[in-house]
């Protein structure tokens, strides 16, 4: 069964459960309030003719009495008589006059006393007993008007539990839609991602303030997130091909064309030539296999670090050193400024080396020809830190780029457009950032888009350090 019959049932139940449960207890508790109302109107229609009869006697005045008893049992249509008899048993009123100073005789009440309801009290004037006065009601039409007030009772009862039970049923299946359309609509958008279908509509269901709303806000961010893990498997996919297929395509081809030059003779140049694309090549081949192993290796937390102290601003040259014909190649100008009185940090010089060369290789990448990069290394000494900036005047990253160049594969679409030759895989940062945090540091950036970037590192000071000499290189190229 369905969810929405079956929510919608379940309220129906309960909401009759309810209306009925409430009807019953209301019925019974105004049934009995009813009998206690009646009850105690009969002992007032007594105390009153106990009053009447004190006043008359006060005043002397029977007509008083005799004329309020003859009007008592027409105006209560259940009485049969009312009477005052005297202490010698005379009676003194009646509801017929003509038994006025009678003896109270055959009209004794207990002769009928199946079917009447016979209240009697005594008429006192101080502590003196004067009289007895009763009044006899038919026990039939008693209960006739109770039964006649039960009734009425009973179908303003049914009336407002029909409406309520009606309203109570429109709220119950509106309320059993409002929860079920959205789970429907869940369900068929969970349908659509499965089919990797990305384009949601979930509608008013995100406007909704309650735990659906709450759930369908997620759902979506959940699909985003599922987007872009798709669009970075892709990414990844052709990252691998590309960081695959390029250089083992370019060693293939250095490979066939040394083969059919071999028995023609290659020059000195050539060979310099081949072996040094060979080289190159292999080289891009072992960066990307060890990135995918550093990244395993990282999430095992299989990567321990050997720390020594180490001279960074030697690191930093001697990286430069290893780009300067990149360097050259787009004439881009750089600049090396340290602090003076460097002291060594405590790290592990070839893993600062391998973040520092992530660094600076995508600050050329991303540089456009002419521009110019920075790397300073500045001593935080108050708080024991040692900090390597990396500054480009590149293509920047957006904020919200900024917030996912850290993830594994994650690299910037427009970015990788613009880049010529090696694309890279997404991974260089993430390795970075795990290993400096693994030496306590941590790693940031600072871009403006089309402005150019700043990626800073900070690592700690060796406690009983060398300081390095201060110095300022400028090299331009
Ligand atoms: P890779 O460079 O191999 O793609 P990284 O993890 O080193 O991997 O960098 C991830 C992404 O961050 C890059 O693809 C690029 O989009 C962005 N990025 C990194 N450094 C820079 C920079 N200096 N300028 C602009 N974008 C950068």
């Amino acid at each position: 069964m369905r969810l929405f019959p079956k929510l919608s049932l379940a309220f129906s139940g309960l909401l009759i459960g309810a209306i009925v449960c409430l009807s019953g207890s209301f019925y019974w508790a105004e049934q009995r309030s009813i009998r206690a109302e009646a009850n105690a109107e009969q002992q007032a229609i007594l105390q009153n003719l106990v009053h009447i009869a004190q006043e008359s006697y006060l005043t002397n005045d029977d007509l008083l009495l005799v004329k309020y008893t003859h009007w008592l049992s027409k105006w209560n249509p259940e009485m049969i008589s009312a009477r005052v008899v005297d202490t010698q048993g005379q009676v003194i009123a009646h509801s017929e006059p003509d038994r006025i100073g009678k003896p109270m005789g055959l009209d004794d009440p207990q002769t009928a006393r199946a079917e009447v309801l016979v209240l009697s009290a005594p008429v006192r004037m101080g502590a003196h007993g004067i009289a007895n006065a009763s009044v006899t009601f038919s026990q039939r039409s008693l209960e006739e008007t109770i039964h006649r007030r039960l009734a009425q009772l009973q179908r303003r009862l049914i009336e407002v539990s029909s409406v309520s039970l009606i309203v109570g049923l429109i709220v119950c299946f509106s309320l059993a839609l409002s929860w079920t359309r959205p789970i429907g609509l869940l369900a068929k958008m969970a349908e659509r991602i499965g089919q990797g279908r990305w384009d949601l509509d979930l509608g008013a269901v995100e406007l909704r303030h309650d735990e659906l709303g709450f759930l369908s806000r997620c759902f979506h961010k959940m699909a985003d997130q599922l987007r872009e893990l798709d669009e970075m498997k892709e990414d990844f996919v052709s990252a691998v091909t590309h960081e695959l297929r390029s250089p083992l395509g370019a060693i293939e081809s250095y490979l066939n064309l040394i083969g059919e030059e071999l028995h023609q003779g290659i020059s000195l140049p050539d060979w310099e030539n081949y072996l040094h694309r060979l080289r190159l090549n292999t080289q891009r081949l072992t960066r990307f296999v060890n990135d995918l192993l550093d990244v395993a290796a990282l999430t095992r937390g299989a990567i321990t670090l050997e720390r020594r102290p180490a001279d960074v601003p030697a690191l930093v040259r001697d990286v430069l050193d290893l780009f300067a014909v990149k360097l050259r190649e787009k004439h881009l100008k750089y600049e090396v400024q340290v602090s003076p009185l460097m002291p060594p940090a405590l790290c592990d010089a070839e893993r600062v080396h391998q973040v520092i060369v992530n660094l600076v290789t995508n600050a050329i990448k991303f540089t456009p020809e002419k521009g110019h990069i920075l790397i300073q290394v500045d001593s935080l000494l108050t708080k024991k830190l040692l900090q390597v900036s990396v500054t480009d005047t590149g293509i920047g990253i957006s904020t919200e780029d900024q917030a996912k160049i850290f993830n594994k594969f994650q690299q910037v679409r427009s970015a990788r457009q613009t880049v010529k030759g090696p694309k890279g895989t997404g991974l260089g940062l993430v390795i970075s950032r795990a290993l400096i945090e693994m030496h306590g540091g941590t790693l940031s950036v600072r871009s403006q888009p089309g402005k150019g970037s700043t990626f800073y590192f900070t690592l700690p000071l060796a406690e009983a350090g060398v300081a390095s000499q201060a110095s300022k290189v400028a090299n331009k190229t």
